[in-house]
């Protein structure tokens, strides 16, 4: 393994090892650069979030709690899944691939410096790709509770008897449902009107519908007013979520508080300051380039702000890679970030994978002009045989138009079938593309060639 040479000047140095700075280090080296990579927490947290704590911890969690293991088989699943990778990442990021690691917590000196360990590296470019962490929303009595995060949850050895779960967003439901399955009793607070805000609301609804038909508990439509922790006799904490007033008003006990109201860019201590970087709303501010208000100094991924996805942190990499590859310097060589159609997956069982413009969005965008069809999962064979009965895929069109303006799929291996409709949305093709081409049979992908069939002709654009 390469670690910090005694050069300590490098043409770029990523910090973070996530999907954001370990692709540039990778790539650049791999083009000839003298890349180095940063990373605070080599041991436990190298390749970032998504492999340690974050997309594949929490699925392999979610796959074995639907595949029937028991809490300990499954924490071993995922254990060593994400070993593997981590060790993986880390073996080729350095013996394969030659990227410089340094080890420790990067804190800038000035705009062509940075700090690690009482150490100074230079570079002629920096990447900040620093990540993000848990937003804690300002609730009395918050910071005198023992509330858990996403890593606190990976690290439990049982299941909490009852789990209190604050932020009804992607990261509440999974790892709600997930322990629920493992036999938590389970309750979700979203103080907005519908569990995933933002997204189409007649699919949140189906899916709380869903998820409360199971035995969750999910309360909407108020922010939890007050949290508090009592310590029993026997040393163990006991909970309480109050909810003031509303149709749910009451206190809500558990051995458990999760706080999963969402994430933040992760920038304190970064020093920003001392290289000129600016912040703006909490997130690092860049252009369309990934340019910081530093020309040399840019940032992606999470730290730059929403949406907060591995994928979209890997693209924006994709974007700056390109650039630099073809001058060092900003030039009219180079392409600014096109925004192309990002999935939206959340990983419940089934699964709600969606792109594009929900109902409600396209409804305040093209008024009546909007066209709506749902197929329902319990009508296609493949559906039956693996038990896929709940779910539905909805379209949404726009009268006289191919467009794929959204389309939101709740059902079984949807976060797979869901690029078919990406690659069409990015490439000019439409619903009756999806509907004229042959499918394989039987298999889950053929709801949507009747999604396309039936879109195209209501749409008339067939
Ligand atoms: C529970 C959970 C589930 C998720 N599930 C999904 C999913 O299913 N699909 C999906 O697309 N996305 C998912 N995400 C989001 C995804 O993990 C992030 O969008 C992605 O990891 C962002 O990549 P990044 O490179 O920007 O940052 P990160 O992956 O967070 O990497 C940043 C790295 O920088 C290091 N670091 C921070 N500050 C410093 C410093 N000053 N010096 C040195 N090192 C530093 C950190 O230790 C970290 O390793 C999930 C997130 C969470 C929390």
């Amino acid at each position: 393994m390469s670690e910090a040479n005694d050069t300590k000047h490098f043409d770029l140095i990523s910090i973070g090892s996530g999907s954001a700075g370990r692709k540039v280090a990778v790539v650049l080296k791999r083009a000839g650069w003298n890349t180095a990579l940063v990373e605070a927490r080599v041991e436990d947290h190298f390749g970032g979030t998504c492999i340690n704590t974050g997309c594949i911890p929490t699925k392999a969690l979610v796959e074995a709690a639907h595949n029937g293991y028991s809490f300990s088989e499954a924490k071993e699943h995922e254990k060593k899944i994400v070993e593997r990778i981590r060790k993986g990442t880390l073996r080729h990021v350095t013996e394969r691939v030659g990227v410089t690691v340094i080890r420790g917590f990067a804190s800038f000196v000035d705009d062509h410096t940075i700090e690690v360990n009482g150490e100074r590296y230079s570079a002629d470019y920096f990447v900040i790709a620093t990540g993000s962490e848990p937003a804690i929303p300002p609730i009395k009595g918050i910071n005198q509770v023992h509330y858990s995060t996403n890593e606190d949850i990976l690290k439990l050895e049982k299941p909490p008897k009852r789990l209190l779960i604050i932020g009804g967003g992607r990261i509440g439901l999974e790892f709600g449902q997930m322990l629920h399955k493992f036999g938590s009793q389970v309750t979700i607070f979203e103080g907005m009107q519908q569990i995933l805000p933002g997204e189409d609301t007649e699919m949140a609804n189906a899916l709380k519908d869903y998820l409360v038909s199971l035995g969750i508990n999910i309360y909407t439509g108020r922010f939890v007013d007050e949290v508090k922790e009592i310590t029993k006799e026997n040393g163990t904490r006991e909970f309480e979520v109050h909810l003031y007033e509303g149709e749910n008003a009451g206190v809500y006990k558990g051995d458990m508080l999760l706080v999963s109201t969402g994430r933040k860019p992760r920038i304190s201590q970064l020093r920003v300051e001392n290289a000129g970087v600016e912040i703006e709303k909490g997130a690092i501010k860049v252009n369309e380039f990934f340019q910081t208000s530093r020309p040399h100094i840019f940032a992606i991924g999470d730290v730059v702000g929403n949406p907060m996805f591995t994928n979209w942190a890997a693209f924006q990499a994709g974007v700056l890679i390109k650039n630099l590859k073809k001058s060092k310097t900003k030039s009219d060589d180079w392409k600014p970030l096109v925004s192309p159609s990002i999935p939206r997956i959340t990983f419940t069982v089934p699964e709600l994978a969606s792109v594009g413009l929900t109902e409600e969005e396209a409804r305040e965008k093209y008024g009546d002009q909007v066209v709506v069809y749902k197929f329902y999962n319990k009508w296609l064979g493949k559906s039956m045989i693996v038990n896929d009965w709940v779910g539905f895929l909805k379209g949404i069109g726009i009268k006289g138009s191919n467009e794929i303006i959204g389309a939101h799929l709740w059902g079984m291996r949807t976060a797979s079938i869901i690029q078919m409709l990406v690659l069409a949305r990015d490439n000019g093709l439409g619903w009756k593309e999806l509907g004229e081409m042959i499918y394989g049979h039987p298999v889950l992908a053929e709801g949507i060639e009747a999604l396309g069939n039936n879109m195209a002709r209501l749409t008339q654009s067939d």
